[in-house]
C-alpha cells in the first residue's frame, strides 16, 4: 500500500483506541505522538529516496552523526485541522515548504520539493487520521501539530555539509498552546541576549536559534514572564520578534504595524496571513522598523492600543505587560483587533468561513 509515493510499514503495536481517546481528551502540547512517522532519506549520490511511512519510534543515529556535533538541522511547524464534516485540512503548506527550503539553503542541507514535503504530511496523516482531534466547540482549538525536520546523519567529524541526510515528519495531537485559553501574556525584554544578527540564521528555522534562545527564555521565566522579546543585535534598538512568535502593534488610528523582514526574523505564515486578513478588512498594514522606544512611548501615550504575538502554535496571543530590567509597562486591556483577526483566521482554518484566499489543502 502506498500514499503519495510513500510505502507503508504499519505499526504492529499501535496505541489502543482507549489510550488514544484519553490522550485526545487532554493532549497538552507536544507531549504525545501518533503511531507513525514519515521518512525520506537523502544521499549526495542518490538524492531523495526511500519515501516511507513507518512506525513512530526512536531513531538509530551513529554517535558521530554531524547533527549531534554541528547542529546541521532544520524544522517546521504546521497543523492539521478537523472540520465539522470530519474532513482534515492543513493551512498554506506550500509556505512552510518554501521556508523549509530557505532554511535548508542556509544550513547547507539539500532542498526538498513541495511534492515531497506535502506528500510526507499527507501520507502520515492518511495513516494516523484517527489522531486528528475533533473540536468539541468553536472554543476548542485542538488540532494535530505536524513537525517536519531534517537532520545531517552522516557519521563524520569533519566540519562540512553532510552527504547523508534524513527528513522526517512526526505528529502530535495538541490543545491550545497556552493553558487557560486566550489571556494576555507577559513579555520579558532581553537585554543580555540576542537571537540573530545580519548574515546569521535568524530567518531560518534551525534548532540552533532555539538552543541559543533558551537561556533568555529561562531569564523570562525567572521574571515571571511567559515569553522573551529580542531586539536587534547591531543597535539594540529595533524590535525583532519573540522566541517563537512574530509581533504586531495596533495604533489608535487603525494601523497594524509589524517589524519588516530583515533576514534576522522568521517569515511567519501566521504573520503573512494576518497582513492579508488586515488588508481584507480595510486596515492598513505596515511592515517597517519599530523601535523599543516607539513601543514604550506608544503604549504610555495611548497611541498603541494593542500589542499581540502570532504563530502557528498559539495563533494570536495578546500581550499584557512588557517587563525589562528597569521597568514594567502595563498594556491596555483592549484586545478587539487581535480577537477579531484571531477569530477570522481560526474560522478559515477550521472550515467555518469561506477560504477566499485558497489557503487550505485537504489531507
Ligand atoms: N518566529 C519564530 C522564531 C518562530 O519560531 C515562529 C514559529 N514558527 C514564528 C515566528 C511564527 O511562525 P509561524 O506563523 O509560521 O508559525
Amino acid at each position: 500500500m502506498s500514499t503519495q509515493g510513500f510505502s507503508l510499514e504499519p505499526n504492529a503495536n499501535p496505541k489502543p483506541a482507549n489510550i488514544r481517546a484519553t490522550t485526545l481528551e487532554n493532549p497538552g502540547f507536544g507531549r504525545f505522538f501518533t503511531d507513525h512517522m514519515a521518512h525520506v532519506r537523502w544521499t549526495s549520490d542518490a538524492g531523495w529516496h526511500g519515501h516511507r511511512v513507518c512506525p513512530y519510534g526512536p531513531l538509530t543515529l551513529d554517535p558521530a552523526a554531524s547533527v549531534l556535533h554541528y547542529a546541521q538541522e532544520i524544522f517546521e511547524g504546521i497543523k492539521a485541522y478537523r472540520h465539522a464534516d470530519g474532513s482534515v485540512w492543513t493551512f498554506r503548506p506550500e509556505k512552510n515548504a518554501a521556508r523549509f527550503r530557505a532554511s535548508a539553503r542556509r544550513l547547507a542541507l539539500p532542498e526538498l520539493s513541495d511534492d515531497d514535503f506535502v506528500g510526507a504530511i499527507k501520507a502520515l496523516v492518511a495513516q494516523d487520521v484517527d489522531w486528528v482531534p475533533t473540536p468539541a466547540s468553536e472554543a476548542d482549538e485542538s488540532s494535530l501539530y505536524l513537525r517536519p525536520f531534517m537532520i545531517a546523519s552522516e557519521a563524520f567529524l569533519g566540519v562540512r555539509p553532510a552527504n547523508e541526510v534524513d527528513f522526517y515528519v512526526i505528529a502530535s495531537p495538541v490543545a491550545a498552546y497556552f493553558k487557560g485559553g486566550v489571556k494576555p501574556v507577559s513579555i520579558w525584554l532581553s537585554s543580555n541576549y540576542k537571537r540573530a544578527s545580519q548574515g546569521g540564521t535568524g530567518f531560518a528555522k534551525c534548532g540552533g536559534n532555539y538552543a541559543a534562545s533558551l537561556v533568555a527564555q529561562r531569564e523570562a521565566a525567572e521574571h515571571g514572564c511567559d515569553q522573551v522579546a529580542f531586539l536587534d543585535a547591531a543597535e539594540n534598538t529595533w524590535i525583532e520578534e519573540l522566541g517563537g512568535m512574530n509581533l504586531f502593534f495596533v495604533t489608535r488610528d487603525g494601523r497594524l504595524v509589524t517589524p519588516r523582514l530583515t533576514g534576522t526574523i522568521l517569515d511567519g505564515v501566521t504573520r503573512d496571513s494576518l497582513l492579508q486578513l488586515a488588508r481584507d478588512e480595510g486596515l492598513t498594514p505596515e511592515e517597517r522598523p519599530i523601535s523599543i522606544d516607539e513601543w514604550r512611548d506608544g503604549v504610555a501615550s495611548g497611541e498603541i492600543i494593542e500589542v499581540f504575538a502570532c504563530g502557528t502554535a498559539a495563533v494570536i496571543t495578546p500581550i499584557g505587560k512588557l517587563i525589562s530590567e528597569d521597568a514594567t509597562l502595563e498594556h491596555p486591556q483592549g484586545n478587539e483587533v487581535a480577537a477579531r483577526l484571531r477569530k477570522r483566521l481560526l474560522d478559515i482554518q477550521y472550515g467555518r468561513a469561506e477560504d477566499v484566499h485558497g489557503w487550505l489543502t485537504k489531507l
